[in-house]
């Protein structure tokens, strides 16, 4: 088996692994890097030689794992394109905003290049996309090579616990398997319930390695920074502060809503509106209708009515009375700017009554990332837009993560027993513990950590 790893970059980048099994070629994820721009966003097709290949797998709806899927498919045009079930409800809906994205880039960044793919592209290509089903091994190979008697590879989907529709798969050929995981969170979270990888049986094991760097904090648990996020929000709330909090489109607004909801169940919060993105919104529709076919707590809870829902207008950010003590859930995990996340985020800045809660990691060159280091009554440059402030509302940093931390991943690799292991998905320090912590653990199994464009064979 050859395996290729197509990320432009040695951080966790864009995913993309070009697979050669028996005769068969597969692409694994096509994403784009999400700190960078252009052309340079993309994994790099341009070193796959020929353009010939059975299939494409999304393992998941984020833009580092699926932003560059209509690049792929014009690149190996015969290609069948497999996703969950879950996946399939959301893909169409992420592609033609990233158009959109795209398209305002072009100016605010000046890339001709952009859009790297249009609308039309989009609707174009959405008929050959294909779902699967959690735990259901369907064939792969090109339609062209399959001669009676001749079985093709399989491949499964299993859930990944990390977002809606989130999956690893499972390879097969004849001879040979291959896992790969995806983003993975082995933990049940407010809404979506842990991994389902138990039966996993394979030679080898493609890791994500996310929080490689970090260690498990050992009293940390879930329900308590829950409760920490509640008390937080209710005490800024009583001094009539407004709170943003800035998240992720998919899965993380959702599983703070589902938060607020409770609260709202239990009578801890009063009801009243809270303001989200018209993306966030999207996805949070998507998970109320197919929340009957997610593996996930709470089934019968419907955020849209549990939870009064408004989408907050660009200009209304800008104009909106704060005081009496709002709840804004954005998209903009790291207050990129031109968002209404990020204009919000500077009209917060003045009150100390207000408060800005980050629930994800926030990149250090950011805004978000600045914010986070930045200390109340010291200015520090924010964005180019708002320049240098000084903040006087209160930051507080929560640990919802959807992904697994280094140890289960690490007692995964054991239980799997692979012959080799490629870590992928991670900054170089991540995956340096990985290979270290793998070697002194299960010294038999081989390691990897191909470099931008590397084959190795396994
Ligand atoms: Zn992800
Ligand atoms: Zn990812």
């Amino acid at each position: 088996m050859k395996i290729q790893n197509l990320n432009p970059a040695p951080d966790i980048g864009a995913s993309a692994w070009l697979v050669e099994l028996e005769g068969h070629r597969l692409l694994l994820d096509a994403g784009t890097h999400p700190k960078r721009d252009g052309n340079a966003s993309l994994p790099l097709y341009g070193a796959v030689p020929g353009t010939e290949l059975d299939a494409i797998v999304i393992s998941h709806c984020h833009h580092d794992h699926v932003g560059s899927l209509p690049v792929a498919v014009r690149r190996f045009p015969q290609a069948h394109v497999l996703m969950s079930e879950l996946s399939y409800f959301l893909v169409e809906r992420v592609l033609h905003n990233s158009v959109n994205v795209m398209v305002r880039q072009r100016e605010e960044l000046d890339l001709p290049e952009y859009p790297l793919y249009t609308h039309d592209e989009v609707d174009e290509i959405a008929p050959r996309f294909q779902a699967f089903r959690y735990g259901r091994e369907v064939e792969w190979a090109a339609h062209h090579k399959l001669r009676r008697g001749v079985a093709s590879p399989t491949l499964e989907f299993l859930d990944a616990g990390h977002t809606l529709g989130s999956a690893g798969v499972m390879v097969r050929g004849r001879k040979e398997t291959l896992f790969y995981t995806g983003d993975v969170s082995f933990a049940d979270q407010t809404l979506l319930r842990g991994a389902r990888f138990d039966d996993v049986d394979a030679e080898v094991l493609i890791l994500e390695t996310t929080r490689g760097n970090r260690a498990p904090q050992p009293r940390y648990s879930r329900a308590a920074e829950t409760e920490r996020l509640a008390t937080a929000l209710l005490r800024v709330l009583k001094r009539r502060g407004s709170v943003l909090i800035p998240t992720f489109a998919l899965g993380r607004t959702q599983e703070v809503l589902a938060m607020l909801a409770l609260l709202t169940r239990e009578g801890r919060l009063r009801p009243q509106p809270i303001y989200i993105g018209g993306l966030g919104r999207v996805f949070t529709e998507i998970y109320d209708l197919q929340a009957h076919r997610t593996f996930r707590q709470h089934p019968s809870l419907q955020l849209r009515e549990a939870l009064q829902l408004e989408v907050l207008d660009p200009r209304q950010a800008q104009a909106m009375k704060l005081s009496p003590g709002r709840i804004f859930v954005l998209t903009a995990g790291m207050l990129t700017e031109h968002t209404a996340a990020h204009d919000l985020a500077t009209r917060l800045f003045a009150d100390e009554r207000h408060a800005i809660f980050f629930v994800g990691y926030a990149d250090p060159d950011t805004p978000g990332g600045r914010l986070k280091a930045s200390r109340t009554g010291k200015p520090f440059f924010f964005s180019r837009a708002a320049g240098e402030v000084t903040r006087h509302c209160e930051v507080l940093d929560f640990d919802f993560t959807a992904h697994a931390n280094r140890d289960e991943l690490l007692d995964f690799v054991g239980a799997v027993n692979p012959r080799a292991v490629i870590l992928g998905h991670g900054d170089p320090d991540a995956r340096a513990w990985f290979a270290q912590a793998i070697r002194r653990r299960h010294p038999r199994i081989r390691v990897f950590q191909p470099t931008p464009g590397e084959v190795v064979e396994v």
